[in-house]
């Protein structure tokens, strides 16, 4: 097993983690449909990206109460 050479101090751990806070995410307002999107991504309600539809939605499938 593994055993560490040197006790970590307080001021030595809180060192460390003094670049372990989370950022926030910095949403973008869709152009198309002004939907709060994540930057350089595909827009998650109305699927356009720059300007034009990448990707459509699919369809409401009906899903049948016997299916196993
Ligand atoms: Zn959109």
């Amino acid at each position: 097993m593994a055993v560490q050479q040197n006790r970590v101090t307080r001021s030595r751990r809180n060192m460390r983690r003094a670049h372990d806070a989370l950022v926030a995410a910095n949403p973008n307002e869709c152009a198309n449909c002004g939907e709060l999107k994540r930057p350089h991504h595909v827009c998650a309600s109305c699927g356009h990206y720059d300007g034009r539809e990448v990707s459509a939605r699919a369809p409401e499938v009906e899903v049948e109460d016997d299916a196993a």
